[in-house]
């Protein structure tokens, strides 16, 4: 996985792509990379355990032959009309077709490669006459019909029949409802279209929405052909008509495989973590800027104009960036909602959508804003837990697995795997924890003689019953302060670690530079002679964990000892003298099976 939590340091890999007409000149670059930098610059302010470092390469290809939308459905229609089409009308008189868009249209000839006239785009006044004025300042759609001779006006949901051969008047009866007089028709069409033809040629009427259009066959009762609506120009693979020239001309395999690729080249050059490829041109796109986390590639177009005038870059960048580590798009348009789970480590619904949120706030996802996040965004990206230490774990006999809790989260191990699924939330897993409790633990360890797992959250602890459900008993929490005899005063005010180790048969608890060790085949009191301290009694501890540990473990299936310390760990080994194993520290990133933020 290159891209699972947005952590350490992330490979950007910017690829430029240019041409003849399409050319990205070197200060579009510069700013290009300067608003990259920016975007990841941003982003990491919002989370500085994440330790998130962009590392940044850039490549450019120039494609000398491109042609910009070859393949398009409709050829020669100017870019704009690619994006929308107002309406269109064949005419039996001149037999071609007119396109409308805003006051233009162009004229396209069937009977010449259905290309578009010289000259063309003109404006529509002073060259359509006697139109109903109410239409005419704002027709949707025109259509001559070859079977009927008579041409039909569209706005909105209605729409009107116009007789030439009767001084272009409007028919009797009209205007009509589109709906339910032209069937079956898509309802986005019913509610109205950008422009519709009937085409002598095929004999089919041709309507337009938006991307997209449809084919109605008046000799099959006038319905919809099948496989419709499809795009007018390319829709998303217009991306594929430079992407994979520019990834051949780099070396790599087209589609897909080729970006996935690129993103491991990139990665390896830097020694990164995480990354993914973001693509720069100028070229046709279906959408200014987009991002597919599983390639994993960011695609951002500048449709007119130079790059360096695109002050939003940044935070537009930083929105997709979050795309590509699990997060979802938040405003209304996207169709969001708020009961879809997102995110790559960590799962969180999509509680901030705009169309369901009591309270919607504008951030990242939501509004591009570069340093605001939505309280769902963090775990969608891997932020919410897992940051900066681990704060409790403990190995539970009753079913062999090895779990570890920090900030609300926790995961499971079984032998040294994480378990799929995790992290989970620990409120709504673990029966009856108190709201403190479910918000994170300070310590955890296993009660051999009853088989009972405790937690510790500052001065009180709750027993859990594994063979009950694993849930907290009644009577929980309780005070350490006198339920765990011959507790010193600080640790019954809160401990940082506890651990049992089955060599001994005893638990250990760790507080600041100190140690106690409970026997609880002895009423559970503290043995004589504690606390002490860790330094001189642990072998082998570096200082700083001799200052203090963040929690401790059980492992198991090598029957160590492990100390955890901010990012990272040591390993104990109780039959070679209690000492710190060779190679220790380590960081727990990756060790552990889990990205974690490293030092
Ligand atoms: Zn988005």
């Amino acid at each position: 996985m290159s891209n699972e939590r947005m952590i350490n340091r992330i490979s950007v890999g910017i690829v430029y792509v240019d041409g003849p007409a399409f050319e990205i000149n070197d200060d579009e670059k510069a700013h290009i990379l300067a608003e990259v930098q920016e975007a990841i610059t941003g982003l990491a302010s919002n989370e500085p355990r994440a330790n998130l470092t962009g590392v940044y390469s850039t490549l450019s290809v120039t494609l000398p032959t491109f042609v910009p939308w070859e393949g398009a459905n409709w050829p020669g229609l100017s870019e704009p009309f690619y994006r929308s089409i107002d309406d269109a009308l064949w005419s039996g008189t001149t037999n071609k077709i007119y396109f409308f868009r805003g006051s233009e249209y162009i004229r396209v000839d069937p009977n010449n490669g259905w290309q578009a006239d010289p000259g063309y785009p003109k404006p529509i006044a002073g060259n359509w006459p006697g139109f109903p004025a109410n239409f005419a300042t704002g027709i949707n759609a025109a259509l001559w019909s070859g079977t009927t001779s008579k041409i039909y006006f569209f706005k909105g949901s209605e729409y009107i029949r116009v007789d030439p051969n009767n001084g272009w008047n409007v028919d009797a009866g009209y205007p009509k409802p589109i709906a339910g007089n032209w069937p079956g028709f898509p309802a986005d069409f019913a509610a109205g279209v950008d422009a519709a033809l009937w085409s002598g040629t095929t004999d089919k009427i041709y309507f337009f929405k938006g991307d997209q259009y449809i084919r109605v066959d008046p000799n099959n009762g006038w319905n919809v052909d099948p496989d419709y609506p499809k795009p007018v120009g390319l829709g998303w693979d217009a991306e594929d008509k430079w992407r994979d020239p520019a990834l051949t001309a780099l070396g790599f395999p087209v589609g897909s495989a080729g970006v996935a690729q690129l993103t491991d080249f990139f990665q390896g050059a830097v020694a990164a973590q995480f990354g993914y490829v973001a693509f720069f041109t100028k070229m046709p796109t279906a959408w200014f800027a987009y991002a597919n986390s599983g390639w994993p590639k960011v695609v951002m177009r500048r449709t007119s104009g130079a790059f360096d005038s695109w002050t939003s870059l940044d935070s537009i960048f930083a929105h997709e960036t979050g795309h590509i580590f699990g997060a979802p798009d938040e405003y209304a348009s996207s169709n969001c909602v708020c009961t879809s789970s997102h995110g790559r480590f960590f799962t969180e619904v999509n509680g901030n959508c705009d169309n369901c949120a009591t309270t919607p706030v504008n951030c990242l996802m939501k509004n591009n804003t570069l340093t605001s996040l939505c309280a769902f965004t963090p775990p969608h990206i891997g932020w919410e837990a897992f940051l900066d230490t681990i704060d409790a774990g403990v190995h539970t006999y009753t079913n062999g697995k090895l779990y570890m809790f920090q900030g609300a989260y926790y995961v499971r191990y079984t032998g040294f795997d994480l378990d799929a699924e995790y992290p989970k939330k620990i409120a709504g897993n673990w029966p009856g924890f108190p709201a403190d409790f479910a918000a994170g633990v300070d310590a955890a360890v296993w009660g051999q003689p009853n088989s009972r797992v405790y937690f510790f959250k500052g001065s009180q602890y709750v027993r859990v019953d594994p063979a009950a459900g694993w849930a907290v008993e009644a009577g929980y929490p309780k005070a350490i302060a006198g339920n765990w005899p011959g507790f010193p005063a600080d640790f019954a005010t809160g401990v940082d670690a506890a651990v049992y180790t089955p060599t001994n048969q005893k638990i250990y608890f760790f507080k600041g530079s100190q140690y106690i060790r409970v026997d609880p085949n002895n009423g559970w009191n503290v043995d004589a002679g504690y606390p002490k301290p860790i330094a001189g009694n642990w072998p082998g501890f570096p200082a700083d964990f001799a200052a203090g540990v963040e929690s401790a473990a059980w492992g198991e299936p090598n029957e160590r000892v492990y100390f955890f310390k901010d990012t990272r760990y040591i390993r104990v080994n109780p039959a070679a003298g209690w000492a710190v194993e060779a190679g220790y520290p380590r960081d727990i990133n990756v060790n552990w099976r889990m990205p974690f933020p490293a030092a």
